[in-house]
This record gives structure tokens, C-alpha cells and sequence, in this order.
């Protein structure tokens, strides 16, 4: 047993007993001989389904239960959408904790900002970088209460959009909780011992798989072959009792080859997989509306999905499920998943190599090792095996990709020049550093500093433009947010935004129809592919005719005055303003969705970033002495319902589309509704009894009757 070999804490034993696990994968063998259970700090680098997660879990575990539960335990994970997954294993550790009487909590704390973490319980918070990042600003205090601190996925400092924030968080917990005992996991990467050194870990470096892959390169002339040959190796894959991943550089293509492929499944499926799937395309079809949502019930009628950030949270969650209980065969998806979810399949098929969105551009070495990497279910498959279609143009570069080590992960902070600047006003704001010497020593626990590069030029230029900007004051060294930049700190917004946000407020207005293409017009608003269906746009100008109820003139100079945007970037920033006027208005999702021709993952996502940075508009407006003009438009964002009919939302059981067709039918207010009757209730559409019920029950306790 390779268990007993190692020296394992009796209660470790016991857990993974529990679990059916017998011995230990090599690096985590590795990994407990350096110290695991010995309050080191370790770093490790390892390929998917090593088993880091099994590691985390064990550490948590050893460090609970020594403590008798007191431990704070936080696991930061880098997406939102990790954070259930994560959750769900490490509650395995508190369940057990618990059954030895012991009373540690898990809980996840994942998204709005606006609802900062106020404390850190004994047990596990599992939590994204961005939220523990902002709960700082609110209770810096915070920091002292983390005992162990996981880092999941830590390669992630290196990505363009959200490594700045990730490393400055590390730098900051760092800085001002010495404490902190440190368990990181990264993916393998070319500078593992690095970021061990950054991180005074021990590294455990490890490219051991518990699967095998193989990689084999498939030279195919011509779009036509390409689509045989993937339609070949699926069949093959299927009859074989395996389950493939296919990517794809765009999620149009991914939606259509999921249409496509579904047809070849559907064949091979079994009358009980057929009847299951049908359940699951209800459902699929419940969870959202539009065009894509049909396409994707008619893929996983057949055994197929398509997987990439459009969908709704929940979407994904039920594919990932199925996919994992074997339900779904194939899963078309973009390379979003890859670098997210835990979704192992005996083949992948990376089908476009060599091609983005129909020009000639190449993936990331690592974008293609993350793709590479999920061939192979460990438990079920005796070899992963990935298929690299591509043209003659491309062959030698994939041979090389196939045969190279990962790309070295490197720091971001001093390029991302907006999530620096919220980094350094957020440490002066919430009272973490007064002097300019404080946030030095603070910059120089980044990874850049480590690998040698000198903060101090960048540190003093963006300092310098946060007191230029009215953020920060600063006197002989010592430094002062003003009452303008805490407001900006404690909303999270960048600097940049905000100084924005600002002049569009000082210099054009308040009222609904400035706020939105301003919201829209900030960098911190990062809009998702839109188009404009319902009129023919071909300039900027016939564009800006045609929205009346959008103020866009001024802020739109403002926008390129500050942000350099080109006319494409205006049109798309501008569309979504229309869109979300659209969605505040109360107006259907499935005609927004089609109108703008959006995924409704996305017009989720857009909305709930415009009401986060709605809110932030006004606590900045009120910080500056400005008039805010657009009162509850932050809820309304949140909600999509005008005015009228916002307080219907506050009823359990009312969404938009039930608080619309409850105001048309009469119902104004949630005392009208209180002093309904369930036949009364059970005329409008959509509302059967056990509902009407709930209504009334939530209606009239909240008016006391
Ligand atoms: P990673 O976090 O590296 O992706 P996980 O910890 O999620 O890997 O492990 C992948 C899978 O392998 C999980 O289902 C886990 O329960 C299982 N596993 C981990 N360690 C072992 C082990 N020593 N023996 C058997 N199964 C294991």
C-alpha cells in the first residue's frame, strides 16, 4: 500500500481511506516528503488531474483538525467558475471535520463586489482573487485572518486580463500577513522554480500524468476532409466507449459543429441515453432563451453540447455534469474550457491549429498544452489522445508545440497599467500604506520584483498620476487618498474608469441615457461580441442617429479622448448601451437576445457588470458633490425592469419576466399583490398555483397583512 510508506497523519489516512484512494500519485508523494504536512510552504507544478486538488484538500484537512478547527483556510481560485467545483471537493474535508466533532464551515464567496466578504470563518472560504482582492478595500483587516492560504491555478498571474490582480493580491497577503502558511498549484510551466522563489515555497515540479497522452498530427488539405476526418475519429471514439472534446477557435464555429457532429452521435446512442438526453435539453432549454439556447437543446437531444462563456452559468454547469456523467459524447467548446474547467475526454481534437476566426494565427503554447492536457480520464481511460488537425503550413509548428516545454509564466502587474494604479490607491485607501516607502515594500513582493525587474519607476509614475487625477494627496512622502479616491477604491473600479466616469458626470450629466454609454464606454465594461440586427449600421454616424434614447454625443468624444477608441470598438461599446437601455426597460430577453444577436451568458454578464459599475457611478457622484440623476438604476440593471415595476422584483418568486407581465396585468405595487387572490393571480401567464402561493405568502409578509 503507498500509502503507508509515507508518513500520513492517522486522520489523512482515515480521509483518504474514505475516499477509496489507496496510494498516493508520485507528486503528491513528492510533495509530502517536502513537508505537506510539515506547515511548509509548497509550490506545485503539475499537469492536470495530478491530483493538486487531493492535496489542498489534505492540507486543509491536517491543518483543521490540529488546530480543532480553528483554522481559516482560503482558497482563491482564479475564475468564478472553478469556485463551485472547488467548493463541492472541499466540503468532503468540513463533513469530515465535522463527524469528529469538530465545527470549522466552508463557504463561497464568489462575484459582486458590491457584497464584500465581512469575515473569515474558521473552516474554508473558497473565493475568487477579484472578491478577496475588494473585500480588502472594505475590511483590510481581513487579511489577518488567513491562516492558510491556497492559491489555485497560480500560473494565472501570468494572463493578460486577470494575472495583474491575481499577483498583487499575493504581493499584498503577503506583505502585511507573515503568518500565512502557502500552498500554491499551477499547471506546469516553464519557470516553476520561479515562482517558488517568489512565493518562499518548496517547489514540487512534476510532468507525471495519470493518464498517457499521445499526440498524433493530422495533415488535412481542404475544409471538407477536415469535417470527415473529425467526424471519422468520433465514431471511432464513441464505439470504442469514450467521450471527446473538440475545440475551436470561435463560438459561432463551435455552435455549428455542434449542430453538425450531433447528427453523426445521435446514431449511436442508445433508446435510454436518448430518453435521458431528452430530459436534459428540457432543462437546458428552461435555463435560457434565444436562438443559441435552441441550438444547444438540439445538439444535447443528441448527445452533443457546445461549451464557452456564452452560455449561462447554469448552462455550463449542466453541461460540465453531463459531460462528466458520461451523458454527453461530445463537447464542442472554445478554448475558454481548457483553461477553466476540469473536464477530462479520451479524445481531444484540437481542429483548428494553425487558425483563428479564419485568419492564420496560432494558439499560445499554453492555450495548446492546456487544450492538449484534458485527453485522458483517469479511471477510465488507459491513454488520452489528442489530434491536432492542420495544414501542411502548420505541421512543423504543432510538432513543435507537441514536443516543447510550457511557456514561462510572466508577471503582468507593471504592463496593466489600470489594475496597478486600483492596486496602489486600494493599499493607501484602506489604510495599508501611508508612506510612498510602504507601497515600495509592497511592490517589491510582486513576482516582477522577484525575477529582478525594479518596481520603483513604474510604482512613482502611477502614483503620480492618482494625485493628478485627485485620488491621492501626497505631502514630504506621506500619502493620503482623498474622499473622491476612497470612494473610487471602495468601488472597485480602476482609476482609469473612474476618472472617466467622473468627467462624463461633471461634464455631461447624470440622468439614465449619460449613465449607460458612459458605463458602457469605460475600459472596467468589457463587452462581449454584439451586433445590431434590427438597423442596417454601416458608419458611426447613422448609428448615432438612430439611438434617441442614448445622450452618446459628449461621452463619446470623452471616450476618445481618454481611451483612443476606434470606430469599431465605439460602435460595439455603443450597441451595448442600447442593449442594456433595452434591458431596463423591461423589454423580453429572447427580443434583446435578437436583436443584438447576443449569447445570453453574455447579456448576463454585461448586465451585472453595468449595475456593479452603476453603483460605483454613484457612490462616486455623491463622494464628488455631483447630482445623481439615475436613482435605483443600479438595481434596475441588476433586475432589467423599469421603474414601475421594480418593486415587484422584491417578491420571492418574481423575475423580470413575471414582474412585467404582473405590472401590465395591474399589479403596481407588492401591496396590489398582497391583496390579490390565487385564481386572481393564476390568470396571467406563467404562474401556475404552487406559485401564486408563494406570491401571496412572500407578498404579504412584506407588507405585514
Ligand atoms: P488536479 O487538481 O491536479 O487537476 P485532482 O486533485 O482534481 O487533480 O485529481 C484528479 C482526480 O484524481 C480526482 O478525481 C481525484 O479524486 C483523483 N485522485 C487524486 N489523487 C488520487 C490518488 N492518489 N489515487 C486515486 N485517485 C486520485
Amino acid at each position: 500500500r503507498g500509502c503507508s510508506k509515507l508518513k500520513l497523519p492517522e486522520h489523512v489516512r482515515e480521509y483518504l481511506d474514505r475516499k477509496g484512494i489507496w496510494e498516493l500519485f508520485p507528486p503528491q508523494r513528492e510533495a509530502v516528503e517536502k513537508g505537506l504536512f510539515d506547515d511548509e510552504n509548497l509550490l506545485i507544478a503539475a499537469p492536470t488531474a495530478s491530483g493538486k486538488t487531493l492535496l489542498a484538500e489534505m492540507r486543509a484537512l491536517h491543518e483543521l483538525i490540529e488546530s480543532h478547527g480553528e483554522t481559516r483556510v482560503v482558497y482563491v481560485v482564479p475564475f468564478r467558475a472553478l469556485a463551485r467545483e472547488k467548493y463541492e471537493e472541499l466540503t468532503n474535508v468540513i463533513e469530515f471535520c465535522r463527524e469528529k466533532g469538530l465545527e470549522p464551515t466552508i463557504e463561497i464567496s464568489t462575484g459582486d463586489v458590491r457584497r464584500p466578504i465581512r469575515e473569515l470563518r474558521p473552516g474554508i472560504t473558497v473565493t475568487t482573487a477579484e472578491k478577496l482582492d475588494a473585500s480588502l478595500r472594505s475590511r483590510p483587516s481581513l487579511v489577518e485572518e488567513v491562516d492558510l492560504l491556497v492559491l489555485d491555478e497560480v500560473h494565472i498571474v501570468g494572463d493578460r486580463n486577470r494575472g495583474a490582480t491575481y499577483e498583487a493580491l499575493i504581493a499584498l497577503v503577503r506583505t502585511f500577513r507573515e503568518k500565512v502558511s502557502l500552498l500554491a498549484l499551477s499547471a506546469t510551466v516553464g519557470n516553476a522554480e520561479e515562482l517558488a522563489d517568489w512565493l518562499d515555497a518548496t517547489p514540487v515540479i512534476s510532468d507525471w500524468r495519470p493518464v498517457k497522452l499521445e499526440h498524433r498530427i493530422v495533415e488535412v488539405p481542404s475544409a471538407s476532409e477536415k469535417d470527415a476526418k473529425v467526424r471519422k475519429l468520433i465514431r471511432k471514439c464513441l464505439r470504442e466507449g469514450g467521450q471527446a472534446l473538440v475545440f475551436l477557435y470561435s463560438r459561432r464555429r463551435a455552435m455549428t459543429e455542434a449542430k453538425n457532429l450531433s447528427r453523426t452521435v445521435s446514431g449511436l446512442l442508445s433508446e435510454d441515453e436518448k430518453k435521458e438526453l431528452r430530459t436534459l435539453a428540457e432543462r437546458v432549454s428552461e435555463l435560457g432563451e434565444g436562438e443559441e439556447t435552441e441550438i444547444l437543446a438540439y445538439a444535447v437531444m443528441r448527445g452533443v453540447a457546445f461549451h464557452h462563456a456564452g452560455l449561462t452559468a447554469e448552462q455550463r454547469a449542466l453541461v460540465e455534469d453531463a459531460f462528466r456523467e458520461g451523458l454527453l459524447k461530445v463537447v464542442v467548446s472554445t478554448p475558454t474550457l481548457a483553461a477553466g474547467v476540469n473536464l477530462p475526454a479520451r479524445y481531444v481534437i484540437i481542429k483548428d491549429f494553425g487558425m483563428r476566426l479564419g485568419n492564420e494565427i496560432k494558439p499560445t503554447k499554453n492555450e495548446f498544452k492546456q487544450m492538449a492536457g484534458r485527453a485522458g480520464r483517469p479511471g477510465y481511460d488507459d491513454m488520452g489522445l489528442v489530434f491536432v488537425l492542420t495544414t501542411s503550413n502548420w505541421k512543423e509548428l504543432a510538432e513543435e508545440y507537441v514536443h516543447s516545454e510550457a511557456d514561462p509564466v510572466q508577471s503582468r502587474i507593471w504592463v496593466s497599467g489600470p489594475q496597478l494604479r486600483r492596486f496602489l490607491l486600494g493599499l493607501v485607501a484602506a489604510g495599508f500604506c501611508r508612506q510612498i516607502a510602504d507601497v515600495m515594500r509592497v511592490a517589491l513582493n510582486t513576482f516582477m520584483s522577484s525575477v529582478n525587474i525594479r518596481p520603483e519607476d513604474a510604482v512613482l509614475s502611477s502614483l503620480k498620476m492618482l494625485v493628478d487625477w485627485g485620488f491621492l494627496e501626497e505631502l514630504e512622502g506621506e500619502l493620503t487618498a482623498t474622499k473622491v479616491g476612497h470612494a473610487v477604491s471602495q468601488s472597485y473600479l480602476t482609476p482609469d474608469s473612474a476618472k472617466f466616469l467622473l468627467r462624463c458626470m461633471e461634464e455631461v450629466g447624470t440622468e439614465e441615457n449619460v449613465v449607460l454609454p458612459s458605463i458602457t464606454l469605460c475600459p472596467d465594461f468589457q463587452p462581449a461580441p454584439i451586433s445590431s440586427k434590427s438597423r442596417e449600421l454601416s458608419t458611426l454616424d447613422a448609428f448615432m442617429g438612430g439611438s434617441p434614447s442614448i445622450e452618446a454625443d459628449e461621452v463619446l468624444e470623452l471616450a476618445v479622448e481618454e481611451f483612443g477608441y476606434d470606430d469599431w470598438e465605439l460602435e460595439r461599446r455603443l450597441a451595448w448601451a442600447e442593449a442594456l437601455s433595452d434591458w431596463v426597460s423591461g423589454s423580453p430577453d429572447r427580443s434583446i437576445l435578437r436583436k443584438y444577436d447576443l449569447y445570453p451568458g453574455d447579456l448576463y454578464r454585461a448586465k451585472d457588470d453595468a449595475a456593479w459599475i452603476a453603483w460605483g457611478m454613484s457612490r462616486l457622484a455623491r463622494a464628488a458633490g455631483i447630482t445623481w440623476r439615475s436613482p435605483l438604476l443600479s438595481r434596475r440593471l441588476e433586475y432589467g425592469v423599469p421603474k414601475e415595476a421594480l418593486e415587484l422584483t422584491e417578491v420571492e418568486g418574481v423575475g423580470r419576466t413575471l414582474a412585467m407581465r404582473l405590472y401590465r396585468a395591474g399589479y403596481h405595487s407588492v401591496r396590489d399583490l398582497a391583496e390579490a387572490t390565487v385564481p386572481e393571480l393564476t390568470r396571467v401567464r406563467g404562474i401556475g398555483e404552487q406559485l401564486a402561493r408563494k406570491i401571496l405568502e412572500s407578498a404579504r409578509r412584506l407588507t405585514g397583512t
